[in-house]
C-alpha cells in the first residue's frame, strides 16, 4: 500500500515499449494498475493499436471500401470542446445534489483518480497550445 502511495507521488513514469521517461500526462489512465496509469505511453499504445489495426486490415479481416472521410480538425475539436465543458459541468453539479453531503466518500473514490488525471492532462495541453500559439 506504501508503495503505490509513493508510486502516485511520482511525476514521471517509463514506457514498457519505448523505454523513454516521460510525464505522467503522456500515460492514459488505467484503474486496474497501481499507480491508475497505462504501462505504455499514449504514442506508444496509438503505435500498437495502428499495427493492429493494418494487420488486420491485411489480413482482409476488415471491411473493404473506402473510408470514410476525416471530418475537419476545426470542426471536430470545437464540438469534442463543447462535449468536455457540458461533462464537468455535470460532474459540478455532483457537488451541488442535495445527495452529495450522504455520498461524499464513494463520490471522492469514483471521482478523485479521473479529476487528477484530467487536470493534469488539461494543463499540458494547454501549455503545449500556448507554446505553439504564444497565447
Ligand atoms: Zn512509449
Amino acid at each position: 500500500m506504501k508503495e503505490n502511495v509513493n508510486m502516485n507521488l511520482l511525476q514521471t513514469k517509463q514506457c514498457a515499449r519505448c523505454g523513454e521517461t516521460k510525464a505522467r500526462s503522456e500515460f492514459g489512465p488505467n484503474m486496474r494498475h497501481a499507480d491508475r496509469l497505462e504501462s505504455k505511453c499514449k504514442r506508444c499504445n496509438a503505435a500498437v493499436a495502428r499495427e493492429r489495426y493494418m494487420k488486420k486490415r491485411a489480413e482482409g479481416g476488415l471491411p473493404q471500401g473506402p473510408s470514410r472521410p476525416r471530418r475537419p480538425l476545426p470542426e471536430f475539436t470545437r464540438d469534442a470542446g463543447w462535449r468536455l465543458r457540458k461533462d464537468i459541468e455535470r460532474i459540478e453539479r455532483v457537488f451541488a445534489d442535495d445527495r452529495f453531503a450522504a455520498n461524499k466518500q464513494q463520490v471522492a473514490a469514483h471521482l478523485s483518480g479521473h479529476l487528477r488525471y484530467t487536470a493534469e492532462v488539461c494543463q499540458d495541453l494547454l501549455s503545449r497550445l500556448q507554446r505553439m500559439t504564444g497565447e
